[in-house]
């Protein structure tokens, strides 16, 4: 029996901060639709689905907005 290659953690991350501390939430105004969004808990982004990453992508990622944010 062969065993799968090493499955890679995929995590969803805030694509404006990087970071992959979210939570769902509904906004009041379209409670009706019962739409669920994904909020940045860090940033306060919000998107109705967030980019998905591994550990490492997630990390280069973050370290790529610090770079850009420094150069301002
Ligand atoms: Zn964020």
């Amino acid at each position: 029996m062969l065993m799968s290659a090493q499955k890679e953690k995929f995590f969803k991350f805030c694509p404006d901060c990087g970071s992959s501390n979210w939570k769902l939430t509904d906004i009041p105004a379209l409670i009706a639709y019962r739409e669920l969004y994904v909020r940045c808990v860090d940033c306060g982004f919000q998107a109705k689905e967030f980019p998905e990453g591994t550990a490492e992508f997630i990390e280069g990622f973050r370290r790529q907005k610090n770079k850009a944010s420094d150069l301002r």
